[in-house]
């Protein structure tokens, strides 16, 4: 019913909403303050809009009615913001998305680090003080060869914290093309200020020789600092050659070699059939000093950074005030330690990792889920879109070997308008998806909105959602 008389009247006031037994049920659940600030809102967003005559009704301002909003809008707001999602980007280290799914193994573990008091910085045996790099340093030794290691923040922070202790007041030399390849949102040249050491660049292209690196060591020299930023060929242990010649050169002139590795695969990838990625223990072995690496990009564990290599090099970081303020707290300690422990067993990661599971998953069985979710999204779109399979490439994402790419498949929808409303359409299309209630995100291109299932894990919870998307869902 359309309003024919003036509103104010008829919105109902704050006190006689709070005395609707609804409401006194969301007050019990969610405390008086809350429900009466939302109660207001939503009466003075009733006001607001009779004012500006967009439709008001009498039938939205019915006390039973504002009761509902107010405790839809309670409701979502105790949810909180973050929520999980559907990547569907084709892009598996998503760091929008929030980067590797961490394994059962690792989310007991953190919940139990959560709820209980733990030996975090307690020595059991000697009942006093203990380190809380303790419970990851065995197993980051053995598994980079490395004689030490300590873990911070993310591999941003280790970088920082390993140029300040190393480098403050000095120079780091870098090779130009490796500083030129990063970009995007970790900006070496700006980390390096922030840690209060000057920049030396070496070279013009990404062809850097070792004599670049030589003529440019001088009495300021603190350390030398290789980048990967990945897009190597498949050249396998060929590689550290570049390592070792330039470990050679550092250690004759008494200076540490640093490598900042980024994505830190801790196995040969090649061994599940993937590109080639530098591992931490091949560097140390190729004469690196100190290697860092994110927790969260190929080694399939929580955000971290981990830096792994010579004992005192190691152990003049952790003197370092900033490692205080830059360490990791025990839900990621807890998280990490368990990741690392299903290394010791390499022929069940990819079925106990769910980041090697969706690197391995075969074009086949993606091709088949598609094919068999295909009907139902085209169903739930009747009319709206086609919806049909294509060929996609899933990326590694955040870094990780941007040139390689893994073979999938996607679903493409189309909007059913001409070409030129098309961008628009997919637009809507893709909002409506962004608002189920486990939003799905896809990716936009040329006026398609593609979903790449390789990283689709919860096949039935998509599907069944599906029924938001008939009915009311509007694409306008
Ligand atoms: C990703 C990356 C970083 C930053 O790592 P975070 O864990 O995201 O802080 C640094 N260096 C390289 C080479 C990287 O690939």
């Amino acid at each position: 019913m359309s309003v024919t008389r003036p509103i104010h009247a008829s919105i109902p006031s704050v006190d006689r909403i709070l005395r609707l037994a609804a409401v006194a049920v969301l007050i019990a659940e969610y405390g008086r303050d809350a429900v009466v600030s939302a109660v207001r809102d939503d009466v003075d967003r009733l006001r607001a809009s009779l004012s500006k005559r967009d439709g008001a009704t009498q039938n939205e301002a019915a006390a039973e009615h504002i009761a509902t909003r107010v405790g839809a809008s309670l409701r979502a707001a105790a949810a909180g913001s973050l929520q999980p999602v559907f990547n569907l980007t084709g892009t598996i280290l998503h760091t929008n998305l929030g980067r590797a799914l961490l394994p059962r193994e690792a989310i007991e573990a953190i919940a139990n680090a959560a709820g209980n008091p733990v030996n975090l910085e307690f020595d059991l045996a000697e009942g006093r003080r203990g380190d809380r790099d303790r419970h990851l340093e065995d197993l980051l030794a053995q598994l980079t060869g490395a004689e030490k290691a300590t873990v911070v923040n993310n591999n941003a922070a280790a970088v920082l914290l390993v140029l300040n202790t190393l480098a403050q007041r000095k120079e780091v030399i870098v090779s130009r093309g490796e500083l030129i390849e990063i970009g995007g949102e970790f900006r070496m040249p700006e980390i390096m200020q922030r840690a209060g050491c000057r920049l030396v660049e070496v070279g013009t292209t990404n062809r850097t020789h070792l004599k670049d690196y030589a003529e440019a060591i001088g009495p300021r020299t603190a350390l030398i600092m290789k980048v990967h930023t990945s897009n190597y060929q498949i050249l396998g242990f060929v590689k550290s050659v570049e390592e070792t010649s330039l470990a050679k050169l550092a250690h004759e002139r008494g200076l540490p070699l640093v490598s900042d590795l980024g994505a830190g695969a801790l196995l040969d990838l090649r061994r599940w059939g993937l590109p080639y990625e530098h591992t931490p223990a091949a560097m140390i072995a190729a004469g690196v000093d100190l290697v860092t690496f994110s927790g969260d990009k190929l080694l399939g564990g929580p955000q971290a950074g981990i830096i792994a290599g010579r004992r005192d090099l190691v152990e003049r970081i952790n003197r370092n005030a900033l490692k205080r303020a830059l360490r990791l707290d025990k839900l990621r300690i807890a998280g990490l330690a368990a990741v690392l422990r299903l290394y010791a067993n390499p022929d069940r990661l990819p079925e106990s990792l769910p980041l090697l599971r969706h690197l391995c998953r075969s074009r086949d069985e993606i091709e088949a889920q598609t094919r068999r979710v295909l009907p139902l999204i085209a169903e739930a779109l009747a009319g709206r879109a086609t919806v049909t399979v294509e060929i996609s490439e899933s990326q590694i994402g955040s870094g990780s070997l941007p040139a390689d790419r893994l073979p999938s498949f996607a679903l493409a929808i189309r909007p059913t308008v001409a070409r030129r409303q098309a961008s628009a359409r997919v637009d809507a299309l893709s909002r409506m998806f962004r608002a189920l209630p486990v939003p799905v995100i896809g990716r936009v291109h040329d006026g398609v909105l593609y979903f790449d299932l390789r990283c689709l894990d919860n096949e039935d919870r998509l599907l069944q959602q599906l029924v938001h998307l008939s009915g009311n869902a509007k694409l306008h």
